[in-house]
């Protein structure tokens, strides 16, 4: 297969001197170059690296009316000698893709999502944090450009990475509200797929959230306002009486790849793992108990985020924080992305 043509122009100065890379939040910088794909005439086309400006908008473009945008999120980090990788990067692909399918939108090989990474990485490579806990998150995402009033599925779509350095995070143990008000996702809707609009819906309760002392949504399924789907922008995994759970994905949660990665380490370390469905009242009857000795969200910004407690219906719902398995699990995580434990599930991809 010929490889693919990907053009650099390189941005004539840096802004690396500017920025304390090893100290900065995620989002706040972002790197020199993005990467560029056109979809028009029926194909991807003009894979381009360039400097990281604005793009001129038609303001009829679909994405703005329509909502056709998707969006990725992930990482890049150095091995222990230095040399940029990234973190299971195909699986990013395969999910743009289901997420462009159940969007109406047109779908990208996965050889442009993964060369485009490496490209953007490899010309970036200098603004990897090199601190411990610290990485370059990259934000691959497709938009519908295309100027049409009139609902239908666009015919030109734009494919872009950005990159942004994003220092360690401060890992307090964080506060859920458990929101029987507004939902996230139904089954049949959207939740499944990584599309723009699923955030726009959670900005609302997730401030109101945040404005009464809780750090995150934990949202519960639309009808019936008990089954627990996710929490804010990941999964979430409970320990009840030494075995662990998390939700299955029932057409309303999104396929975390941290979620399925700690899964894979969770039974390597022998634990037992169910997926199925949680109700709230059994989280609630498990700290009743004394069996609820855990939980804990995860995804691609932080790994793990570890659960103090769950704001529900008036009350309180504590989790305990023995000897969480959770931190085990982060730091075998951040070992794998750094080199400093052994990839044995083949899980990141060399940058050369
Ligand atoms: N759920 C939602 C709604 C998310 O936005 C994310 C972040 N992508 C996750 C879960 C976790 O997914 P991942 O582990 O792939 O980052």
């Amino acid at each position: 297969m010929k490889t693919l043509d990907i053009k650099i122009t390189k941005a004539t100065t840096s802004k690396l001197e500017t920025v304390d890379i090893n100290n900065i939040p995620l989002g706040k910088a972002f790197t020199d170059h993005m990467f560029i794909c056109d979809y028009e005439d029926g194909v991807w086309k003009d894979a381009r690296v360039v400097p990281l400006d604005t793009i001129p908008t038609h303001p009829a473009a679909m994405a703005l009316h329509y909502g056709q945008a998707i969006f990725e999120g992930m990482k890049a980090t150095v091995d222990a000698d230095g040399n940029p990788q990234l973190f299971r990067p195909a699986d990013n692909a395969k999910r743009l893709n289901f997420s462009a399918r159940r969007m109406g939108m047109q779908e990208i090989p996965e050889e442009i999502f993964v060369e485009g990474l490496k490209a953007l990485v490899n010309i970036e490579r200098n603004w990897i944090p090199k601190q411990d806990g610290s990485t370059l998150y990259l934000r691959p995402f497709m938009y519908a450009d295309e100027p049409h009033i009139g609902m239908r599925a666009a015919t030109h779509y734009k494919f872009i990475i950005i990159a942004t350095p994003a220092g360690p995070f401060f890992k307090e143990r964080i506060k859920l509200w458990a929101e029987k008000q507004y939902i996230r996702a139904a089954a049949g809707g959207t939740g499944e797929a990584k599309a723009a609009g699923n955030y726009a819906a959670a900005i609302r309760p997730t401030e109101i959230a945040k404005s009464n002392g809780y750090n995150q949504v934990l949202w519960l399924d639309a009808h019936e306002h008990k089954y627990i789907q996710e929490v804010g922008t990941m999964n979430i995994f409970f320990k009840i009486d030494g075995k662990f759970i998390t939700p299955k994905l029932d057409g309303s949660v999104l396929d975390g790849i941290t979620r399925k990665s700690v899964m894979t380490l969770l039974k390597d370390f022998g634990f037992d793992l169910t997926e199925r469905r949680i109700t709230i009242d059994e989280i609630i009857e498990a700290e009743k108990n004394g069996t609820l000795e855990e939980a804990f969200g995860t995804g691609t910004a932080v790994n793990i985020a570890m659960i103090e407690s769950i704001g529900y219906d008036g009350g309180t719902i504590h989790v305990s924080d023995d000897n969480p398995i959770g931190e085990k699990v982060n730091n075998t995580l951040d070992g794998i992305k750094t080199g400093k434990v052994e990839d044995k599930f083949d899980w990141m991809l060399k940058v050369t």
